[in-house]
């Protein structure tokens, strides 16, 4: 088998039992890289070298014995995220060229326990976007059909962990850019509970949205993966001190008993056919493993307006963000702005301006604190719920980047667990006729990321020996 198709936990034992290397794992995922690097764009920078050097050190801590969690694992991180000598664009030309001084906590924390970072991955510019068009560096493509795109904004991210160039790769989610990407890539995307990342260190978009999570091959990764990046941190103060637990530790016992309600939405009109299957089939697999065969009736009244009260409120913090790129400290001036980033600036600063900020941005504020009691209501009855993650399966390239407003209605599902702060996870649940990827959200209540993992592992393990579950990539 390529040692670049397993998955950390089984890579993992296999670097204990000294079957293979961290070397030869590390140079299986450049070898991938460089063979399907040029048909879909997905990286900005490699590390090369650097990275064989610091898994040649893997090796030897191996060797003595030393387990950390994610030791001698290749992974790749969104360009969002800072490091140390190592370029970070967030995919603008504004930041082609720099190069940080420092890492961010989660790259400290990835480092710390073990993982060999193998490149800075390709996204749309500052986040900015559904499906990776809006990058500077050109749109990274879909690997499981390349005209079509692969989500985004963490578009190289989620097409690096499904083409096995990583085996897992960081990633931001503040409207969707991990659910969305994973959905279409046929990958596991975990959104955190907004605070349980720290955020230090990682290009801002909109910061009471922003939250930082990872794509991995499955749930189990992404339990092991969260482990290491959750937690407190005193250089953000918005990252929460609550305990870290062992997100491996029960994955397997509780499905039985929880209580899965069924957003509204997901019988909403606005999704395509192809995916209303999928998202049945899914939902009644996911309803036998469970003991009550009542589902509990749910209602969010207020997520009609989630879309709208999301494109005030984050282009409003976008325009703070992006003032500090004003040429004087990271040397490229603000006529390196792409459109979508002038769009929301402008956007953003008329919400807030005097005289239109009651009207605008204040609202937008009270329906979201409306949206949060919507949700601490329905979690009074429920432990999760299961939701779309996109109205479509991926869009041909090229078919809404002259559309805002097409492209912005492509966060409709994904945008809510942002306003809120909850974590949200996407895992895959099958293919379209034409052989595009489709996922399906869990919801769960703030700091529940446990809850996540046990249903999405249950999923996992029902379906593995399902025929879509073999499927490859053919490039
Ligand atoms: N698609 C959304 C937007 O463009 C979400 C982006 C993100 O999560 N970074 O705002």
């Amino acid at each position: 088998m390529d040692l670049n198709k397993l998955t950390i936990k089984k890579a993992k034992e296999g670097l204990k039992r000294k079957d293979f290397s961290s070397v030869e794992l590390t140079k299986a995922c450049q070898k991938a890289i460089k063979q399907t690097d040029h048909k879909l764009n997905v990286f900005i920078t490699l590390t090369e070298d650097e990275a064989i050097k610091n898994a040649e050190k893997a090796d030897k801590l191996i060797a003595s014995g030393q387990d950390l969690p994610l030791l001698g694992i290749p992974i790749a991180l969104k360009d969002m995220f800072s490091t140390k000598g190592i370029e970070t664009t967030a995919g603008s030309n504004v930041l082609k060229g720099y190069i940080p001084p420092y890492d961010a906590t989660v790259v400290t924390k990835l480092k710390n326990a073990g993982a060999i970072i193998i490149g800075k991955t390709n996204q749309d510019a500052w986040a900015h976007g559904s499906s990776g068009e809006n990058s500077d560096f050109s749109p990274t493509k879909n690997p499981w059909n390349p005209e079509y795109v692969p989500g985004g904004s963490s578009s190289g991210s989620a097409v690096a962990v499904a083409i096995n160039m990583a085996l897992a790769a960081t990633g931001t989610d503040t409207g969707g850019s991990i659910r969305l990407p994973a959905s279409f890539t046929n990958t596991v995307g975990l959104k955190p509970t907004y605070g349980r990342v720290s955020r230090y260190g990682i290009v801002a978009m909109a910061s009471s949205h922003d939250s930082i999570g990872h794509f991995t091959k499955t749930v189990e990764d992404s339990a092991i993966f969260l482990g290491v990046t959750a937690g407190k941190d005193e250089k953000d103060a918005t990252a929460s001190d609550l305990e870290v637990p062992d997100y491996t530790k029960n994955l397997q016992n509780r499905i039985k008993t929880l209580r899965i309600g069924v957003d509204p939405e997901f019988h909403s009109k606005h999704i395509e056919s192809e995916s209303v299957s999928l998202l049945a089939k899914a939902y009644n697999t996911i309803k036998n493993l469970l003991e009550s065969d009542i589902v509990p009736d749910i209602s969010l009244p207020h997520s009609k307006h989630a879309t709208a009260c999301y494109y005030i409120i984050q282009p409003s913090e976008v325009s703070s963000n992006l003032s500090r790129y004003d040429g004087i400290r990271y040397g490229n001036g603000r006529k390196n702005f792409g459109q979508e980033a002038k769009r929301r600036i402008i956007l953003g600063t008329h919400a807030l301006s005097s005289g239109y900020y009651d009207q605008y941005y204040n609202k937008a504020s009270q329906v979201r604190t409306m949206l949060i009691n919507d949700f601490k209501k329905v979690f009074e009855n429920v432990d999760a719920i299961i939701a779309p993650v996109s109205p479509t399966p991926p869009w041909k390239l090229g078919e809404k980047v002259d559309d805002p407003l097409k492209m912005y209605l492509s966060d409709i599902f994904t945008v809510t667990a942002n306003l809120t702060g909850l974590p949200a996870l996407s895992i895959p649940i099958g293919f379209t006729k034409n052989g595009l990827p489709v996922g399906m959200q869990i919801i769960a209540p703030h700091f529940s990321e446990e809850i996540l993992f046990q249903i999405g592992h249950a999923f996992e393990q029902a379906t593995q020996n399902e025929d879509w579950r073999q499927k490859e990539p053919n490039l």
